[in-house]
């Protein structure tokens, strides 16, 4: 674990008062709503299962599928490019951009196109990116990364949102009514709809049995990217596939349901293929870019694997108890929460996101809010557990250990160990409780009692009783 990162963030995470409200406000609304959405869909327990045992048997069986659907999409006229990390999928998307002579790229949330950081590489080419996501949209003109899979923007205000909007040249008599700050960002976007030269848009779901791409939008955005702009780029994760439309079934079920507790999101779009003859809109061309980006790390692996399952629902952020403290900044990564706290060491093996598996309180609330049943508890304990094997540990944790593996490995050292601690804690103690504002003890007893060891331990006791024949 690094000291600095993840630690300094959330101290300054904790310190903004609003963010905390904002984030706890909408992750319990979030919260509530799937609740209600999946009493009322019944029988969610068994919807669970069988989404689990869908998804375990597609990541089993990925290269069948993946093979499959590229050869599905070739039939229907797109384009398969197969991209081994972010570099490469950002260099084809470069370059199918760059064959187009684009100028102008429409994009739709897609959390993929975060991690290869597309925008910043085309804008280096002196390509417009604008995201037509509301919250992605507001996100993009703030500078910042979401701080939510599937709520960009949920640390902002309407005051934020409009000083950004009237940053971005609207009428400084903008209001901060909902209907006119939408008013402006619809009049905005719809602009870059109609003059873009490329649409690119993630994929919540890649049908490998018709080579479609599926994506769950509410704002109908994705309608208007995939289908306006003379080329369509799809960026996917290679785990995105579901064998067939009855699977589709069962996550379409699920994913809007764990996501924001709607039914159904407001667009389902089905895209097979660029547009045909006789066919009134669509793309010329379509383009689908299949990343690895780091996933094929876990295959294989049966403790991490079954962290490709994911839907990306962001259902788990929302009971997340320290995400609900510290939002989704503080992880430092482009996926926030439990998920992020999983997904990018395993992803990105990379010391930076070593201390990411600390942010839990390893509470469980993860594991059961997940549709999937992605044992995230398990996982985070098991990425500890690598931490120190590989040695990412700091030197006084380690001696720490060391020390204690030692005095408990015999009863006379433990009784050593425990009259030497109980005479040292007279400097921190206060009390019935440890105290301690220094060292690394600080980090246990700013915020949790942590009690002080009893001045006579239990075997001590029984002995003096036992001297006394009083037992
Ligand atoms: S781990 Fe589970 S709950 Fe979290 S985003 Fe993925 S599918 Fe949703």
């Amino acid at each position: 674990m690094t000291d600095g990162g993840l630690v300094a963030r959330s101290r300054q995470a904790l310190q903004d008062e609003f963010l905390r409200a904002a984030v706890r406000f909408t992750t319990d609304r979030l919260k509530g709503r799937k609740r209600a959405a999946s009493d009322q869909l019944g029988h969610w327990e068994a919807w669970r299962e069988q989404a689990r045992a869908i998804r375990e048997h597609t990541i089993q069986h990925l290269d069948y599928y993946l093979s499959q659907f590229a050869q599905r999409v070739r039939e229907r006229g797109g384009q398969v490019h197969f991209a081994r990390d972010g570099e490469e999928a950002a260099g084809i998307i470069e370059r199918i951009v760059a064959e187009q002579s684009a100028r102008r790229v429409v994009k739709s949330k897609s959390m993929v196109s975060e991690e290869i950081h597309i925008n910043a590489r085309l804008a280096q080419r002196g390509v417009e990116v604008v995201e037509t996501d509301l919250g992605e949209f507001i996100i993009q003109l703030a500078g910042e990364m979401p701080s939510h899979i599937i709520m960009p923007c949920i640390h902002k205000n309407r005051q934020q949102i409009r000083e950004l909007f009237v940053r971005d040249g609207a009428d400084p008599s903008l209001g901060t009514d909902t209907q006119e700050l939408l008013a402006y960002a619809r009049r905005r976007l719809r602009e870059k709809f109609l003059t873009a030269d490329v649409g690119m848009t993630g994929c919540n779901f890649a049908i490998a049995e018709t080579g479609s791409i599926v994506l769950f939008t509410n704002e109908g955005n994705g309608r208007m990217v995939s289908s306006l702009p003379r080329t369509h780029i799809v960026t996917m994760g290679m785990e995105r596939i579901l064998p067939t439309f009855a699977d589709l079934e069962v996550m379409a079920n699920l994913l809007p349901r764990s996501a924001t507790g709607q039914k159904l999101t407001a667009y389902m779009s089905v895209i097979t293929g660029p547009r045909r003859p006789g066919e009134v809109d669509g793309p010329e061309e379509l383009h689908v870019v299949i990343i690895d980006n780091g996933r094929s790390k876990p295959l294989g692996d049966p403790e991490f694997q079954p962290i490709l399952h994911c839907i990306r629902c962001g259902a788990c952020l929302n009971v997340c108890p320290v995400y609900r403290h510290i939002g989704g900044h503080a992880y430092g990564s482009v996926y926030p929460g439990p998920i992020g706290a999983v997904l990018s060491p395993l992803l990105w093996d990379d010391p930076t996101y070593a201390e990411l598996p600390y942010a839990s309180s390893l509470c469980g609330a993860c594991d059961e809010a997940c549709p999937v049943k992605i044992p995230l508890h398990d996982m985070l304990v098991a990425l500890r557990r690598r931490n120190v094997e590989r040695g990412w540990v700091k030197a006084g944790e380690r001696s720490a250990f060391r020390a204690f593996a030692w005095a408990f490995a015999r009863p006379g050292r433990y009784r050593i160990a425990m009259r030497t601690a109980r005479r040292g804690q007279v400097l921190v103690r206060r009390g019935d409780v440890i105290r301690s504002r220094l060292g690394p003890l600080a980090g246990w007893t700013v915020s949790r009692d942590f009690p002080a060891l009893a001045r006579e331990s239990f075997r001590e006791r029984y002995a003096r009783l036992k001297n006394r024949g009083e037992v």
